[in-house]
């Protein structure tokens, strides 16, 4: 990583010195970038703060990821995202053998990231039972597949879910998030899942004690309260909640302590607070 030059900021934004952005409803949704979100983005990294991506949904791998970022005009690299179906990798990869048999209820690039991190793909559980059943968001859900998963689990695979939204932010409506499928899971089997995205902290653990995310240094950037903001304050993390995803101010009215943002935004510009028209006026 090249040698980041630190340049003041207005606002907000400078009294930290990493970011991390969730992505759906903060960055983008579906296809259509937020508003001010790329000039922020790029603003930041060019005034030489470290800026990460977090993001729950399992959907894409992280090379994907920083690929659709880059289309939108973001500088985005790979490294800089940290995902659901990442962390489910290098969480198997601790709890399992190598190698070892996975039924996936979920997209390609959580298999991806799976056989990435040197996993076998099953998609048959039957003769030989899986080690794990992982579930994530998976547009493709069928009673086919719940059967398996249920047939896998019921006869002692582990039963993991790279996270629990239970929407997710489309274009102009919320759609059904990982969340669903996962408690059809657990309805057929009875059985409660390992959840090891957002509000897990698990998901963030290997970067702070790598020392890549210093909590304290550190603003969190959310849509949703009880994933995002509620993560955030678990790890001790400042954060903001922007307006431009799942929670409305009202329900940060009437959220619980541990899912209070310690701030509110309209849409990322804010993070520049009134110098904000100069400021993207002015770029690029
Ligand atoms: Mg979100």
């Amino acid at each position: 990583m090249p040698e980041r030059v630190r340049t003041e900021l207005p606002g907000l934004a400078n009294r930290f010195e990493t970011f991390v952005f969730d992505l759906d409803g903060v960055v983008y949704r579906g296809q259509r970038v937020l508003p001010h979100a790329v000039e922020v983005l790029n603003l930041l990294q060019e005034a030489g703060r470290q800026v990460f991506f977090l993001t729950n949904n399992s959907g894409a791998t992280r090379q994907q990821y920083a690929e659709k970022l880059r289309a939108m005009g973001v500088d985005a690299q790979p490294e800089q995202f940290i995902t659901s179906a990442w962390a489910t990798a290098l969480y198997l990869q601790r709890a399992l053998n190598p190698g070892a048999k996975l039924f996936v209820v979920g997209e390609p690039g959580l298999k991806q990231e799976l056989r990435t991190a040197g996993f076998e793909i099953v998609e048959r559980v039957e003769p030989e039972i899986p080690a794990a059943v992982v579930v994530g968001i998976d547009r493709a859900f069928s009673y086919a597949r719940l059967a398996q998963a249920q047939y896998a689990i019921l006869s002692g695979a582990r039963f993991i879910a790279t996270n629990a939204d239970a929407t997710y932010p489309a274009e102009d409506r919320l759609l059904p998030g990982a969340g669903a499928m996962v408690a059809a899971i657990a309805t057929a089997t009875g059985q409660k899942p390992r959840i090891i995205g957002k509000p897990n902290p698990q998901i963030l653990q290997p970067y702070i004690e790598r020392g890549l995310i210093q909590p304290e240094r550190t603003l969190l950037v959310g849509d949703r309260l009880d994933t995002d903001i509620a993560l955030a304050n678990l790890l001790h993390i400042p954060c903001a909640l922007v307006l431009t995803g799942v929670a409305t101010r009202d329900e940060v009215a009437s959220a619980p302590m541990e899912q209070l943002p310690q701030w509110v935004l309209n849409d990322l510009s804010d993070l520049f607070g009134d110098a904000v028209r100069h400021l993207l006026l002015h770029a690029h």
